[in-house]
């Protein structure tokens, strides 16, 4: 018998409110479905309901509404802070919730939220077309457009909000709204960036970019000072097509790494030119040339080539600080090279992402999603499998973070459980205030508080 209290729902007309999409604790499926990718996140909720569409997602809300249960709105389940899965609450899981309605005269689809980065990807790159979401396959359309969305494609077409058209989103009242810059547009403005407080988002409209190939992949190059900053400046005078994300790490034995560089520092880079391949070569030639490369597997190939292969992988304990910095100078590079090799975790990492291009050119009140000006976006992390380490790790952590921060401000989606303070430096200047207003409008008796919350009052 499982310790988890139902007694203000009832499952078996949950089961036949929803056609059998349920799973309680006492099914056999119930470990699977309550599973999120952070396994440290071991939770044991009183139900998974799996609607099939937006009105099945206002009966689940509604549900949770009248019965005071904690409500977790699980796109892709990837959230940092575990918020996909509630202990002894209510999941409402969108994983059935996966049309994809392309309109390709248009150059745009609806897709639902139940969709993964990835799938949308293949679907829409079968037709040479593509939105940018990040750089993992598995991450949730739901929860990664609604903070932002930082990807391969951030310089060439900015965030993944810059292209989405309109939403539908069921409020905490239980009504479904069609919301873009007409309609509801304090509404469209907060779910650019403010993740899920203010409801449940059951579909996305969004631009489609003609893209029948890129140049991309990895490069791989020595992880000296040297070549941190020199990359960094490379990236940043680039044309936009470009964007990278560059990994500074001790290489892993892995078989697509040469044995020469296992054990040693380096920079894994993840390069997407979303152009021509002869520009392309163009654009990489400063790339190749800042050393000798250890390993350069950068090609033209389609753009759902890059989050492959598939990248399920389990992630037991972490300790991770997302950042912001304005360029990457020696001192900078330096810290990066002292603190990878500081850290006692067996797998560690700094994580750069040259932003600037299209990203910058949108004003920063014209989505919540505010840090338009920033250059770089860093995250360092370790992995380690005994939470007993954690005090140390934690430690480590901070003190890389503070190395590097170019003052206050975070990625709302690379938060993990940091606190009020860190929630509200993801929304500089007026952001927060408009942001509370919103939802003092449309959640004033934050039904949506299972997320990086933004308070009513
Ligand atoms: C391995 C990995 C790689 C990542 N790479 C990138 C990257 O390259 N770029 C980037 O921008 N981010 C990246 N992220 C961060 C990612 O965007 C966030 O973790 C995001 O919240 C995950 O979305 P999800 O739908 O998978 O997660 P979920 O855990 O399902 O959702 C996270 C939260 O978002 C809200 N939410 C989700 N769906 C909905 C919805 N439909 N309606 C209302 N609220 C909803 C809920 O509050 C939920 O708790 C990465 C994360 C991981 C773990």
């Amino acid at each position: 018998m499982s310790s988890v209290s139902t007694s203000s729902i009832s499952i078996p007309r949950l089961r036949d409110s929803f056609d059998g999409r349920v799973t309680a604790p006492d099914d056999a499926g119930y470990d699977q479905a309550r599973k999120v990718f952070y396994g440290k996140y071991d939770r044991r909720p009183a139900a998974i309901v799996r609607p099939a569409d937006a009105a099945e997602v206002a009966q689940v809300v509604t549900l949770a509404a009248d019965s005071g249960q904690e409500l977790a709105v699980r796109s892709g389940g990837h959230s940092l802070a575990g918020h996909s899965v509630s202990e002894g609450g209510i999941v409402l899981d969108l994983s059935e919730m996966t049309a994809l309605d392309l309109d390709l005269e248009g150059r745009a689809a609806w897709a639902q939220t139940g969709l993964t980065a990835g799938a949308y990807t293949t679907a829409v790159g079968g037709h040479g077309l593509a939105t940018g979401f990040g750089d993992t396959a598995s991450v949730g359309i739901g929860g990664l457009t609604l903070g932002g969305g930082v990807g391969f494609l951030v310089r060439r077409h900015g965030l993944t909000i810059d292209n989405l058209l309109a939403a539908e989103v069921v409020t905490a009242d239980g009504r479904v709204l069609q919301v873009d810059a007409e309609t509801h547009p304090d509404l469209f403005w907060a779910i650019r960036g403010g993740g899920g407080n203010f409801g449940v988002a059951t579909r996305f409209r969004y631009r489609l970019h003609e893209l029948p190939s890129i140049v991309g992949g990895m490069l791989l190059l020595p992880g000296s000072a040297e070549v941190i900053e020199a990359l960094v400046a490379t990236a940043e005078a680039a044309p936009e097509e470009l964007s990278l994300i560059a990994n500074v790490m001790v290489a892993p034995p892995m078989p697509f790494l040469p044995p020469a560089a296992h054990g040693q520092l380096v920079v894994m880079t993840l390069l997407c030119y979303a152009g021509d391949a002869e520009a392309g070569g163009r654009a990489l030639a400063p790339f190749r040339a800042l050393a000798d490369p250890l390993a350069d597997m950068v090609q033209p190939m389609p753009y759902a080539g890059l989050f492959e292969p598939a990248d399920d992988m389990e992630v037991v304990e972490e300790s991770a600080r997302s950042l912001f910095m304005d360029g990457v100078d020696s001192r900078a590079a330096t810290a990066i090279v002292e603190q990878l090799q500081a850290t006692t975790a067996p797998m560690a990492v700094a994580q750069l992402r040259v932003l600037g291009g299209a990203m910058a050119r949108v004003p920063a009140e014209a989505t919540a999603f505010a840090h338009r000006d920033r250059r770089v976006m860093a995250g360092v992390g370790c992995v380690y499998q005994d939470a007993g380490e954690r005090p140390t790790h934690e430690a480590w952590a901070d003190g890389f973070a503070a190395a590097l921060r170019g003052g206050p401000g975070v990625y709302v989606n690379f938060l993990s459980n940091e606190g009020p303070g860190r929630v509200r430096e993801a929304y500089p200047g007026r952001t927060w205030d408009r942001l509370v207003e919103v939802k003092r409008r449309y959640d004033p008796g934050n039904l949506f508080r299972l997320n990086q919350n933004i308070p009513p009052t």
